[in-house]
C-alpha cells in the first residue's frame, strides 16, 4: 500500500464518519467543512492530501506551518489547501503568523488581535479569525477565552483593520463528555451572530469526538490522526 492509499483510505473513512453523522443529525454533509490537521507530517502528505480533493488543512505550530506551505511550492503545488493555523500563539509571532495563514483559530486575547491585525496589513492580507473559547473552569491554564471575554475579542477582531470575524473554535476538555461542551458553543455562536452576522464558522470536534462536534451543529471538524494515522510520540 502506497502512502497515497493510507491517505485515501483514511480520507473515505473520515468522510464516512462525517456523513453518518449528519444523516443521524439530519444534517447535509456538505454543511461540514473537513480540516486536515496535517501537525508533524511532512509537505509531501499535505501535496498528496491536496491531490485527493482536500481543500483545507491546519497545523499548530509556527514556523512549521509557514515552512510546510514553503515546501509545498517547492513540491509544484501550485494551488494549496487554505491553510488554517489552530495552535497556540504567542503575540510577538502574530505577525508572521499572518503572512501565510488564512483563518487563526486560536484568536483567544486582545494583544493578539493587535499584532494579527498589523501583520495583514503589512502583507495587503485578510486574515479570517475564530475566537477560541474555553469552556473548561477547572483547568485556567487551558488556551481560549474563558465565555464573559468573548463578545469583547470578537468586537475587536471585527472592528480591526486586515481582520475578518468568522466565528468560534473550542478543544473539549480532556476526558469529559464533549457533547455539552460543543452545544454550549453553538449556542454562543448563535448569540454572537446576532451582533456579527458573518461570524457562522463554527470549529469544533477532533478525530476522537468528530461525530459529537456534527450533532452539535459544527460547520468546520479539525481531524488529525483519522486521515493521517496516529502521529509519533512527541505531541
Ligand atoms: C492536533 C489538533 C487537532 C486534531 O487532533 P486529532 O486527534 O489528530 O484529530 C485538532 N485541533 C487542534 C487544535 C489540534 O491541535
Amino acid at each position: 500500500m502506497t502512502r497515497r492509499d493510507e491517505l485515501a483510505a483514511g480520507l473515505a473513512e473520515t468522510r464516512e464518519r462525517i456523513a453518518r453523522a449528519c444523516g443521524q443529525a439530519d444534517r447535509d454533509p456538505d454543511e461540514v467543512t473537513l480540516i486536515v490537521i496535517t501537525k508533524t507530517y511532512p509537505a509531501t502528505d499535505v501535496a498528496l492530501l491536496a491531490e485527493l480533493g482536500v481543500t483545507d488543512v491546519g497545523e499548530n505550530r509556527h514556523p512549521e506551518a509557514g515552512r510546510k506551505l514553503a515546501e509545498l511550492a517547492d513540491l509544484g503545488v501550485t494551488d494549496p489547501p487554505r491553510m488554517h493555523f489552530v495552535g497556540g500563539l504567542q503575540s510577538n509571532k502574530a505577525g508572521a503568523v499572518s503572512r501565510y495563514a488564512d483563518v487563526i483559530h486560536s484568536v483567544d486575547r486582545s494583544r493578539l488581535v493587535d499584532g494579527l491585525s498589523r501583520g495583514a496589513i503589512a502583507a495587503g492580507r485578510t486574515l479570517g479569525c475564530l475566537v477560541q473559547v474555553d469552556f473548561d473552569t477547572t483547568d485556567p491554564g487551558r488556551a481560549g477565552a474563558v465565555p464573559a471575554d468573548v463578545d469583547e475579542v470578537a468586537a475587536q477582531v471585527a472592528a480591526a483593520e486586515g481582520l475578518r470575524l468568522d466565528g468560534v473554535m473550542t478543544v473539549a476538555p480532556l476526558g469529559a463528555d464533549p457533547a455539552p461542551v460543543f452545544a454550549q458553543l453553538v449556542q454562543m455562536s448563535q448569540r454572537l451572530r446576532s451582533a456579527h452576522p458573518e461570524a457562522t464558522v463554527v470549529s469544533a470536534g477532533m478525530s476522537g469526538d468528530l461525530e459529537d462536534a456534527v450533532k452539535a451543529g459544527a460547520t468546520h471538524v479539525r481531524v488529525g490522526r483519522s486521515v493521517l494515522g496516529e502521529r509519533g510520540s512527541t505531541r
